[in-house]
């Protein structure tokens, strides 16, 4: 780095002003100050006083000040003795005592009062410093080198796919010649998708911890500027920062403060600039540098399709909140340094806490070490994490956290309904695995893994999927009452009779409708009210029936539903295989039958 940067020159030439100006006016008050006093010494004072020649006479700290009757001013240093004065009351000079500046002052106040120019110059060089680094967009990025990082994977429990999924960017950063070599291609842009707190930063750094190169931290929010360009001009300053020290890794937190959707109401030419700037960089990045870059965000669907294309941030990591297995993980990592009493059941505190986030983890933890501490001891027990769940659960207003007993076990039916009526029909999606652990606004779901990039679908299939789509409410229903439903099954229900009406208008699946195209996807082409009416009539139908199986496929397979809910409950998260197994649970009828 030969060049020195521009805000450390503006600052300096700042501050050499500041200096001079400040010496002027120095020099200026002081010339002014002595213009107009006579400079006499102590024996003509007195000689003058004699004469009756001074109407009045001040004392400061070094010098004394004295005013003539013909209005002359004098200055002369006099010793203030009782002799002097009792001499001047007699001479009916009026005598007083300066309290201003180089007066009779408290010598602490005198040096405070001439440091105050250097007090206050400094003050405004610090402040020039910050506003210049401000306003010529130099990042605010903090900078971890490899040996001040203590950060491993070891860290970051019950995130092991995405640990996985980071282990090719460590071995890439370890030795990034040996890669290219081999010609591969490394994908250098990394997004870590999920909620807040589960981490993501924590595994960020723990790359370069592993990988021992320098971790740069930034957030999006960083880069909102009102003033057109900056946001930009930090943006390059960043990655130039980081491609001076590669090979690191470069972490962006909240990017989507940075990189949202354009062309939306309150978008602006300072974010259009600013996210074109990041997507120049990135490309850059890909091109040159031994630079990986990390992205996380809650909402990767926020994020302008710009910034997910191939080359960019392709490779997306979800991070999800931890099931139980994952939270008994994060708690041991936590609890490591505690001393926990005998009575203390990690497996049960993780049991206890569904939804907590590994930040929560953290707290929950630290909150059973103060509640110990609190009460005098030294060893953390079992009630001491009872009542630290308390606070966290009362500290947080997330609506995942207040999910009551019923509201889980009534997830768990939902969820199951939906992998059994899956599983009992051929022609739908295989299931990939069911987990009753809150995503974003859903309190569970089943992962399904569709074959391929299917063109073509069968009417089987379609109707297939719609009975499954049906399965979570019709599962509260059977095992609750058709008065304890909720409005969970809201997605679902969108689901099926959108392909219903794609079914009867666009795909010639309805007999009564025919096979004629009413405007296809989008299904408001010119119709008559009569054909309307008809359509809905068969979109009912279709989603009818496929309530109508689903409810008999969980009514003859009851054990199975109560298996797999059960076993739900208990571990959170379900693999698809274990899902198949628990469906040969059959109920005692249908093996008799
Ligand atoms: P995010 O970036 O996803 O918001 P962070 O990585 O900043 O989350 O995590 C915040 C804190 O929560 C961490 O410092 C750590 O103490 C704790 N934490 C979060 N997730 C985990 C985890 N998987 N393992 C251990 N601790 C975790
Ligand atoms: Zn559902």
């Amino acid at each position: 780095m030969p060049q020195l940067p521009k805000p450390l020159i503006v600052s300096a030439i700042a501050i050499v002003a500041l200096l001079l100006g400040w010496l002027a006016f120095a020099a200026w008050s002081d010339f002014a100050e002595r213009k107009d006093e006579t400079l006499a010494t102590y024996s003509e004072m007195m000689a003058m006083a004699e004469r009756g020649e001074i109407a009045s006479v001040t004392f400061g700290a070094d010098l004394a000040h004295a005013e003539a009757k013909d209005g002359t001013r004098y200055r002369a240093v006099m010793p203030v003795t009782d002799d002097v004065l009792k001499e001047l009351r007699e001479r009916k000079v009026a005598l007083s005592f300066d309290d201003g500046p180089g007066g009779l002052v408290p010598q602490t106040m005198t040096v405070f009062e001439k440091l105050a120019p250097v007090i206050i110059v400094a003050l405004m060089i610090g402040a020039l410093v910050m506003c210049s680094g401000q306003f010529l967009g130099t990042s605010r990025a903090t900078r971890i080198r490899p040996q001040d990082s203590h950060t491993v994977f070891a860290d970051v429990a019950g995130v092991d796919e995405a640990k996985e999924e980071l282990r090719e960017t460590v071995e890439f950063l370890r030795d990034p010649r040996r890669f290219a070599m081999a010609g591969a291609r490394v994908p250098k842009g990394l997004l870590l998708v999920g909620p807040p707190g589960t981490g993501k930063t924590m595994l960020a750094k723990a790359a370069a911890g592993e990988a021992g190169v320098p971790f740069f931290a930034a957030s999006g929010s960083d880069f909102v500027e009102m003033f057109v360009g900056l946001g930009a001009a930090r943006v390059r300053n960043l990655f130039r920062t980081a491609r001076a020290a590669a090979p690191c890794i470069l972490f962006i937190d909240e990017i989507d403060a940075l990189a949202g959707k354009r062309g939306e109401a309150n978008s602006h030419s300072e974010r259009e600039q600013t996210l074109n700037q990041l997507l120049v960089e990135l490309d850059g990045v890909v091109e040159a540098g031994d630079v990986i870059l990390i992205g996380a965000t809650n909402r990767a669907e926020m994020l302008d399709p710009a910034v997910l294309r191939p080359g960019r941030f392709d490779r997306h990591i979800h991070v999800g909140l931890p099931d139980v297995a994952g939270r008994e993980a994060i708690l041991g990592v936590h609890v490591r340094g505690l001393a926990l009493s005998t009575d203390v059941c990690v497996r049960t505190v993780a049991r206890g806490t569904p939804g907590f986030s590994g930040a929560e983890l953290s707290n929950l933890t630290n909150e059973a070490a103060l509640s110990a501490a609190r009460n005098g001891r030294t060893t953390v027990t079992m009630g001491d994490f009872e009542a630290a769940k308390d606070r966290v659960l009362l500290g947080s207003e997330r609506r995942s956290l207040a999910l009551t007993d019923h509201e889980r076990r009534l997830t768990a039916f939902h969820e199951a309904g939906h992998a059994l009526v899956s599983i009992r029909c051929p022609e739908a999606d295989p299931i990939h695995k069911a987990t009753i652990i809150p995503r974003g606004r859903a309190l569970g779901m089943v992962v399904r893994l569709p074959e391929g990039d299917r063109v073509s679908v069968s009417r089987a299939k379609l109707r297939a999927d719609i009975a499954v789509a049906m399965a979570g409410r019709a599962a509260e229903e059977l095992i609750f009452g058709a008065d304890a439903v909720t409005n969970g099954a809201e997605a679902d229900f969108r689901f099926a009779t959108d392909l219903a009406r794609r079914m009867v208008t666009a795909w010639g699946m309805s007999d009564a409708i025919g096979f004629v195209s009413h405007g296809g996807k989008d299904a408001d082409g010119p119709r008559s009210e009569r054909t309307a009416w008809r359509i809905d009539e068969e979109v009912r139908r279709i989603t009818d029936e496929g309530m109508e199986h689903a409810r008999a496929v969980l009514r003859t397979d009851r054990a199975a539903l109560d298996a797999i809910a059960e076993t739900l409950l208990e571990r959170e998260t379900l693999s698809g295989a274990e899902l198949v197994a628990l469906a040969e649970v059959r109920t005692a009828t249908t093996v008799a039958a």
